[in-house]
């Protein structure tokens, strides 16, 4: 499975629709100071399912949405999709039925976020595991937050064997795990 589209519509400083490829192999984000590259990363990460504060740079879930500006009202809607070649049918069972993966996260201001996978409302307790069974994820170390890596060379034992279980390709069996407990 591999992430080969961004688009993204009212999030952050994103106000138009953006349809952003993704090719194979590593990407960088460059440009100017608050052109939006922190944004395109969290919105990356959001729609895998991310939702804590910290991931998201603090404060209310409502910030995602776009404020306005001088010359532009606010939105009421945020959207991001991702879209995953899934042509080796690696997803879970029971969302491994076609080639393509569409998982789309919508924010209404005032009424919280809705999944949905290929246009069928999931949780997002069910994307998080697509992403933790391939090894990525919203946490994942393969996606570098700013002042991350000075964060990582000042912690603690247990937070860097998360990112050795994270290479190893063991989280989804983890997060399985404690799913499986806590029933
Ligand atoms: P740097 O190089 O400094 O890290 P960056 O390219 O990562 O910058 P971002 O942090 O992604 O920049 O973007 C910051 C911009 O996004 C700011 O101009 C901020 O006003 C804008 N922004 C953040 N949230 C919203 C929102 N909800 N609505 C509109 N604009 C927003
Ligand atoms: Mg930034």
């Amino acid at each position: 499975m591999h992430l080969t589209e961004l688009r993204i519509a009212g999030f952050k400083s994103f106000v138009d629709p953006q349809e952003v490829p993704i090719l194979p192999g590593l990407t960088g984000i460059v440009g100017p100071n608050g052109c939006g590259k922190s944004n395109l990363l969290e919105a990356l990460r959001w729609a895998m399912g991310a939702s804590s504060a910290k991931a998201m740079r603090g404060g209310e879930m409502d910030d995602l949405i776009f404020s306005g500006s001088q010359a532009r009202p606010a939105r009421e809607l945020a959207e991001v999709t991702l879209v995953l070649d899934n042509s080796a049918r690696t997803a879970p069972p029971e969302f491994n039925a076609s080639d393509t993966l569409e998982i789309m996260r919508r924010l209404k201001r005032g009424a919280g976020s809705t999944y949905k996978l290929n246009g069928r409302t999931v949780r997002g307790k069910d994307i998080q595991l697509i992403f933790a069974d391939a090894s990525t994820g919203a946490n994942s170390p393969s996606l570098v937050r700013q002042g991350q890596i000075s964060e990582l060379i000042g912690s603690k034992p247990q937070n860097r064997r998360r990112i050795l279980e994270e290479a190893a390709g063991i989280s989804g069996l983890n997060t399985r795990r404690h799913e499986a407990e806590l029933k």
